[in-house]
């Protein structure tokens, strides 16, 4: 019996509050009639796509990340991974359409709230067929299919806090022992996981990635996430954080609390001479640790409350944000006695449209 394969092209689309996210399967086994029939249209997206890095002048392909030479359903092929800003999404359709995608027709899965938003409009500009799906659906989905194939795609730090060598190691992920995934995008939802097939969302929170570039924006005058990120890393957040050694003058022994601890996030911003005192980078940094203290404590909560002991980031808030991870590692583990364990993936906040992709075959 012959399974029929969907035609290409294969992308899957996430089209979340700040980012979009397209991953798009670059197909190594076409067969000689695939070839003929594959088009003029196609084969310039393809070539296009996989030739270049930057596409106008917001498109990001995430090399580092392509998985090469892998399966998908029936095929092998190259994964690609690639974002651009969702305030450019019309930009994009249009683009589309420049180079003749709204000729063809072809079917593609999309999530996040913009698979919503902008269906109309791509459906008036654009001949595709377009299927919407639940973006923590996709998000499972994306998450066992990239963590069985690659083996390298979960991590954690021993050292979190040792800045010269953290010690990043690969951790061997088991999908179906319970676990926690804490998705931190422009907002944040956190899922319990039972098993592959088996989740429910517990709670969220509004004070996420967009809370940190949104104040970073207002509060230094930056204009872009990798710029908030760098001044962050330059700063420090004790110049703007209240202590509780500024408070006792030491630890605060009866409860545990070591003097180093924020006992009040901004807290010194209140005094003049404080203000004066702290640079843009140290107003960065803070807002850094406050966003990430607040998110260590309610995964933690919910991690006790669920009774794991792993927890999963994913989400493009922890892009180039090594230190943030550190940050968030250091805090579960200091705050769970050792018994809670921050794990991160090297996909970050691609998975939903990787799940997205997988529909084809299912
Ligand atoms: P969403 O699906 O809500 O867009 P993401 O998982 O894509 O969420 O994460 C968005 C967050 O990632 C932003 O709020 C910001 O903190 C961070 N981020 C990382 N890279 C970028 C970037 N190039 N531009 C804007 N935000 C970025």
């Amino acid at each position: 019996e012959e399974t029929v394969i969907p035609v290409f092209p294969w992308f899957g689309i996430d089209i979340g509050g700040t980012l979009v996210k397209l991953v798009y399967f670059e197909p190594l086994d076409l067969t000689a009639e695939e070839i003929r029939n594959e088009g003029e249209i196609l084969v310039n997206i393809r070539r296009y796509l996989t030739s270049n890095r930057a596409y106008g002048q917001d498109g990001v392909r995430d090399d580092a990340l392509e998985l090469k030479n892998i399966e998908l359903g029936s095929r092998r092929g190259n994964l690609h991974f690639i974002r651009f800003p969702t305030s450019k999404m019309m930009t994009f359709i249009d683009a589309c359409v420049m180079r003749n995608l709204h000729m063809l027709t072809f079917k593609i899965f999309a999530t996040g709230g913009g698979a919503y938003k902008f269906e109309k409009d791509i459906v008036e500009k654009l001949k595709i067929s377009w299927c919407k799906c639940d973006e923590l659906d996709t998000l499972m989905n994306g998450l066992c299919y990239i963590t069985k194939l690659n083996s390298k795609e979960c991590f954690y730090y021993e050292e979190p806090q040792n800045d010269a060598n953290p010690n990043k190691h690969p951790f061997t992920f088991d999908i179906n022992h319970p676990f926690l995934l804490v998705n931190i995008g422009s907002g944040i939802s956190i899922l319990y996981v039972e098993s592959e097939s088996s989740y429910r969302r517990i709670t969220g929170t509004s004070i996420g990635g967009g809370t940190f570039l949104g104040l970073c924006c207002l509060l230094t005058g930056c204009s872009s996430y990798d710029e908030a990120i760098q001044l962050a890393s330059e700063g420090d957040s004790t110049k703007v954080d209240k202590l509780v050694k500024d408070i006792y003058g030491g630890d605060y022994e009866r409860f545990g609390l070591p003097g180093h601890i924020v006992a009040s996030s901004f807290g010194h911003m209140n005094q003049s001479d404080k203000r004066d005192q702290a640079s843009k980078a140290d107003l960065a940094r803070a807002t850094l640790v406050t966003v990430l203290n607040n998110i260590g404590s309610i995964s933690m909560m919910c991690a006790r409350t669920e009774n794991v002991h792993r927890v999963l980031f994913s989400g493009s808030f922890l892009r180039v944000n090594d230190l943030s991870m550190r940050i968030l590692a250091y805090a579960m583990d200091y705050w769970s006695g050792g018994e809670i364990k921050a794990i991160f993936l090297e996909h970050e906040g691609y998975f939903s449209a990787v799940g997205c992709l997988r529909q084809f075959l299912m």
